[in-house]
């Protein structure tokens, strides 16, 4: 673009007669991006004349100005590093190229990858210029399920060029700070190409895929289809930058905050119309439904998930999430009773008792004279009958609420614990076969990576998650609602929780003392999840194992082998002991190494384990298992629901409702939320019209 660019640079060439520069940072913002830095040099002193402070086109717009030194790229990047100009991780673009990313998308990449730089590549195959980089895309079955989304291999220089290198550097990448710090080196002109070159062998680039082209302004043809593109389309201009790179700092500024990424957070992201934010404390969204995969074994890490709803239009929204990657599997549940496996659930499992217990069951069920009840316990007398209720439901109810079921409510159980026909049970103590519970006969599950595939399936929905944001407090203002972790701040006009209501009242600003104790009477049970890997597949085919034995610690395992194949390698088994417990029981306090003795001392003497075998063990704690509807929390909960409510405060999922519902209607909520601030929204919009005509 010489001569032009002798006395003009490039961010300046006119486009479509706007400099070239506001195409990009409209676009920049129009991506959510409130900060940028220009490292500029030579003519740099144009860019900021026109510029400013970038508040014009609502980005807030510093300068890391080299003078004349030329410094290339990376050490334009050190040098605003010197200057205190970068975030903790930041993206750069190249100068000359006009892109289209969904930036969120590669952000969200960028974060759950764990690596510490990414590069958005194009399949190019020799299009557009030479490729120089390999890339594993997405799901590749060649990457494997923690590897995917990679670029193996970034080198402008290969000769001869492999065969596999098939991608081209987009000219948009994300970056570590510290890699700036520690890699780059001071005061010298060094290029970023070499750092990324070396990353992407040191299986360090995570790569993003973009797939619409690119365009260079800096040749007169480049310039040309730039101009006709955008002339030809409404889309919003995308970003290139000066001759030195531009630093964009990942401050969106949205108009819902999303407090918590779980599925409840993410669902109602997902389907919101506004521009919103979700604001994750840990480091990658999901919440309860995260997976692990390790040593060649997947789990689901709070304990084991399965896919199932009464609403099959929700059931079969979750398996759309999953595109291909689903299975589908039939419930093998047994009850531990007695030293004998009984067919889940257990009143449709009475032929497999010993007669006189099967006889107690059948008759007590069928003579059934306890008054109406007032209390859970009474409730399972009443529904069951005492043989029943003695037998497993009383004690596995109380092992796994560890509360006396004389204390709890019979506020939940409606179409959680269905009453079998007599027939059934009938049929069930002669021998004749018979099923209950038959929404959950067949059940879905992602084929590979765990339940956490459902996440991540209404992830990509999702356009800002920022994780590593522990939401502090929350406060009321003028201009909005203020949410910050301590360090950093975010202006919302809207807020949706999806945290735990006890964690909400704590950090919510001016919540009244009545509230605050209301909230501290609402009980939760936590959770330890201790996983066991096998070096033998000789374990039986059940799908979960009920333990209502209160000497056994556990009082459920699972086999996630049993849920998809792909969850353990061929000739290993994996089992899954879940223990309710909570500070001052005994248990909580012990070390994970005490509890891991414990279940598998359990787990020996039910032989499902065998000295020698164990090859893999993980204990994990999770504080919000289970929410605890005992007789109060009913009062409590309307008091601190209202509360919020009045606030503006809308409250959303398992533990921000403090009800105990499933990932069904977590994503229920979540899209009957979404819809209510959508309706709100354009009726506002309809009362502004109103009010200018
Ligand atoms: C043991 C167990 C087994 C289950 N099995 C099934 C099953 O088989 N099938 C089924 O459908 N459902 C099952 N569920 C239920 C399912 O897990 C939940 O309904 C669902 O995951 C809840 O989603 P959520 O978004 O409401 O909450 P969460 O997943 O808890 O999400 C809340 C999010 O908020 C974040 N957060 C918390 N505090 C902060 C803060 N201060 N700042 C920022 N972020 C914060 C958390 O990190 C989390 O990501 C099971 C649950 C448990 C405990």
């Amino acid at each position: 673009m010489r001569p032009v660019t002798d006395v003009c640079p490039k961010a300046m060439l006119p486009v479509n007669g706007r400099p070239f520069v506001e195409i990009q940072l409209e676009w920049l913002r129009s991506e959510g991006f409130t900060h940028a830095v220009y490292s500029i040099g030579h003519l740099g002193h144009m860019i900021r004349d026109h510029v400013g402070d970038g508040s014009r086109w609502g980005v807030e717009v510093s300068y890391a100005d080299e003078g004349e030194q030329k410094l290339g790229t990376g050490g334009a990047l050190r040098f605003a590093w010197e200057q205190g100009l970068l975030d903790a991780e930041f993206a750069v673009l190249y100068g000359d190229s006009f892109l289209s990313v969904p930036t969120g998308a590669m952000w969200r990449h960028f974060v759950t990858s764990g690596a510490p730089a990414l590069m958005t590549v194009l399949r190019n195959d020799g299009q557009w210029d030479r490729s120089n980089a390999i890339y594993e895309p997405l799901g590749s079955p060649a990457a494997g399920q923690a590897a995917s989304g990679r670029v193996v291999l970034y080198d402008k220089l290969a000769n001869p060029k492999p065969d596999a290198m098939r991608y081209i550097d987009y000219g948009m990448s994300i970056l570590k700070r510290e890699l700036v710090e520690q890699r780059i080196p001071a005061g010298q002109a060094s290029d970023l190409a070499p750092l990324l070159n070396a990353l992407s062998r040191e299986g360090k680039l995570a790569g993003f895929e973009a797939t619409e082209r690119f365009y260079e302004i800096g040749s007169p043809e480049g310039l040309r289809d730039l101009q006709r593109f955008l002339s030809q389309t409404s889309a919003s201009p995308s970003g290139a930058a000066p001759e030195a790179p531009a630093i964009v700092k990942n401050k969106p500024a949205h108009r819902v905050g999303i407090l918590g990424g779980g599925l409840a957070g993410l669902t109602v992201s997902a389907h919101l119309d506004a521009e919103s934010e979700v604001l994750e404390g840990g480091s990658r969204p999901g919440g309860h439904c995260q997976s692990v995969v390790e040593e060649g074994f997947t789990y689901d890490a709070g304990g084991p998930h399965i896919m199932f709803s009464r609403n099959q239009q929700t059931l079969d929204y979750m398996v759309s999430l999953l595109g291909h990657n689903v299975t589908r599997a039939r419930r093998a549940n047994k009850i531990f009773f007695k030293g004998r496996y009984v067919k889940y659930p257990f009143e449709n499992g009475l032929y497999d008792l010993e007669p006189q217990d099967r006889f107690e069951c059948l008759y007590h069920y069928l003579h059934n004279d306890h008054p109406a009840p007032t209390n859970f316990k009474e409730w399972l007398y009443r529904t069951f009958g005492t043989g029943l209720a003695e037998k497993y439901l009383i004690p596995y109810n109380e092992k796994i609420w560890n509360v006396p079921a004389e204390q709890m409510s019979m506020d939940w159980v409606e179409g959680r614990v269905p009453k079998p026909s007599v027939e059934d049970v009938i049929k069930a103590a002669v021998g004749v076969e018979t099923e209950g519970y038959t929404h959950q006969l067949y059940f879905n599950y992602p084929a590979t990576g765990g339940i956490e595939g459902i996440p991540k399936g209404m992830a990509d929905k999702v356009r800002h998650i920022t994780p590593e944001f522990p939401v502090g407090h929350v406060r009321k203002t003028r201009d909005g609602w203020l949410v910050s972790d301590g360090t950093h701040e975010r202006v919302y006009e809207q807020i949706v929780s999806t945290l735990p209501i006890v964690e909400m009242a704590n950090i919510f600003e001016g919540v009244p003392q009545e509230i605050k104790e209301a909230v501290a009477a609402l009980r939760h049970n936590s959770l330890f999840t201790v996983t066991i890997g096998l070096a033998t597949d000789r374990l039986p085919e059940y799908t979960a194992i009920y333990v209502p034995d209160p000497e056994l610690i556990f009082h459920r395992l699972s086999f996630p082998g049993m849920f998809s194949p792909h969850n353990v390698p061929k000739g290993q088994s994996l089992v899954q002991a879940e223990i309710t417990s909570n500070p001052g029981d005994g248990i909580w306090d012990l070390s994970d190494d005490e509890v891991l003795r414990k279940v598998i001392a359990g787990l020996e003497s039910m032989d499902l384990v065998r000295p020698g075998e164990i090859c893999y063990t993980k204990v994990i704690r999770t504080q919000y298992g289970y929410v605890v509807q005992d007789f109060t929390y009913r009062k409590y909960l309307d008091k601190a629901k209202n509360y919020f409510t009045a606030e503006g405060v809308a409250l959303c999922g398992r533990n921000a409702e403090f009800e105990y519902i499933n990932m069904d209607q977590c994503i229920e909520r979540g899209i009957k939320v979404a819809t209510r601030l959508n309706d709100s929204a354009s009726l506002n919009s309809q009362q502004q019209q109103l009010v200018k005509a």
